[in-house]
């Protein structure tokens, strides 16, 4: 048995990384890696666009980790719940947090909590199969025509993308069969993407908004006259031609329109009988650097209202946490008591660390610099850490059973055949009691999952 003895807490892309730095660190360490989910890869599996499998298939190389020898997968272990962050601090050696940024911020406008109000975090769930919000989509009102998504940022363009996409291109992603069939009675006929900012400031890429060309019936109003691509940045100047290209661009007959209002931001949600109906949008500007209001108000009728103005990660136990920041405090992934001294063994990465930003890849060089850290702070005390015996023990003791690499393996399986019967690469499974049920059997097969 290796020695050293680490704990990472969340199976995403920050977590894996950081278990890959960990064993291949050159210094004896072990890793059990624990999710609160029965299913590993965190916001690959359920916050990548399901039509974009060439991100998601990031689980391949994600996958090898896991399947190292030094590495246990321990799935539906709630830590801060069924293990206290003290108690996890005891049985390791050292505890790295890469529990990502899983709230969605607020507007903080009012009117936020009427029927018809959903944030991006939820749709983005449901949509992926998450088993915490199998049920969500029926609060979507998708037989609304006019759906306002609110924030210039790549969640806000995956979710306008996926109610504009016809159906039928969607048939061969890994969504739940309940969400395509609901996709597919969707009455949406206009999607609102409402951007406090102009096109040269939006947080979208490139690459996602050339996407929209190529979505067959889908028109694209701008609004605006994208700048010309004069002395910007790459990143900004491969924007506005994707946005000057997509405004030169006719959908005759148009089936859905993509309509984009720069310069805009929600200042109210209208409500009739206690539903949404409308969106109050008031015109901005810049000032300064500043995005300021001009006191210029619409109206925008809409039966649904997605917020997508940035995430925020949750408080984990008595770890430290920055109420205000929305992450956990540290230095180079050292977490930072009150006293803004270095806690003993415990450690952060990715989204909890830095916040959340990045594409899943940024999350490699973050969990390293994290890794140096442990991995220095161990060289200097000798390894007392409990056995992987142990640590079963303790949780089997609160009847905690937590799911396997091989308990995984077994979803996966499933997964696969039931996509496959249906002429699918994969069908998600959405409910916690299938989950667990398979995940409990144990009897994983070998062999490469896909994504
Ligand atoms: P994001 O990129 O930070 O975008 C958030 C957007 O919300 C910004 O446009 C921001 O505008 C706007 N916003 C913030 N507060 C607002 C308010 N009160 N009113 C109106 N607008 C407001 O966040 P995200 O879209 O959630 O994405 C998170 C990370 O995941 C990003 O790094 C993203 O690139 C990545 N991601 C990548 C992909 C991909 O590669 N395909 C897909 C999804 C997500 P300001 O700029 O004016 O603040």
């Amino acid at each position: 048995m290796s020695p050293y003895r680490v704990a990472v807490v969340g199976s995403g892309p920050a977590g894996v990384y950081a278990t890959e730095a960990l064993v291949r660190g050159g210094a004896d360490v072990s890793v059990d890696i624990y999710d609160r989910l029965p299913t590993p890869y965190g916001l690959v599996r359920y916050g990548v666009a399901p039509d974009h499998p060439r991100i998601k298939s990031i689980v391949v190389a994600l996958q090898k980790v896991l399947e190292r020898e030094r590495v246990r997968f321990l799935g539906d272990v709630d830590v801060g719940i069924d293990l206290t962050t003290a108690e996890l601090r005891e049985l390791y050696d050292a505890v790295v947090f890469a529990t990502g940024a899983s709230a969605g911020r607020r507007l903080s406008i009012p009117g936020e909590d009427l029927a018809g109000v959903c944030s991006a975090t939820d749709v983005v769930a449901w949509y992926s199969g998450h088993p915490d919000r199998a049920q969500a989509g029926e609060d979507f009102p998708l037989t609304a025509e006019a759906v306002v998504v609110v924030g210039a940022g790549n969640v806000a363009l995956d979710v306008a993308r996926l109610l504009v996409k016809p159906a039928r291109d969607l048939t061969g992603t890994d969504m739940p069969p309940h969400v395509l069939e609901r996709l597919a009675r969707s009455g949406v006929r206009d999607v609102h993407l409402v951007c406090r900012r102009g096109p040269e400031h939006a947080k979208f890429t490139a690459k996602e908004l050339r996407e929209l060309l190529e979505l067959d019936g889908v028109a694209t109003e701008i609004g605006v006259d994208p700048l010309p691509a004069g002395s910007l940045d790459p990143q900004t100047a491969a924007n506005l031609r994707a946005f000057a290209d997509l405004a030169a661009r006719e959908v005759v007959p148009a089936r859905r329109t993509l309509h984009f209002h720069f310069w805009s931001r929600p200042v109210e949600l209208l409500g009739a009988g206690g539903a949404l109906a409308a969106v109050r949008l008031e015109k901005t500007r810049e000032a300064g650097g500043a995005v300021v209001p001009t006191g210029e108000v619409t109206e925008l009728k809409a039966g649904m209202v997605v917020t997508s103005v940035g995430h925020h990660s949750t408080r984990v136990g008595t770890l430290p946490f920055d109420e205000d920041l929305g992450r956990v405090p540290h230095e180079a992934g050292r977490v930072l008591g009150p006293d803004g001294r270095a806690v003993d063994g415990h450690y952060v990465a990715g989204w909890a660390k830095r916040g959340p930003s990045g594409v899943v890849g940024t999350n490699r060089a973050c969990a390293a610099e994290t890794v140096v850290g442990v991995l220095a702070d161990l060289a200097s005390r000798s390894p007392r850490g409990a056995g992987p015996e142990e640590v079963d023990r303790v949780l089997a003791a609160r009847g905690i059973r937590p799911v396997t690499y091989d308990g995984w393996l077994s979803i996966d399986s499933a997964e696969l055949n039931r996509g496959r019967a249906l002429g699918r690469v994969r069908t998600k499974i959405p409910d916690w009691e299938t989950l667990r049920h398979l995940g409990a059997t144990g009897a994983g097969r070998p062999g490469r999952s896909t994504v």
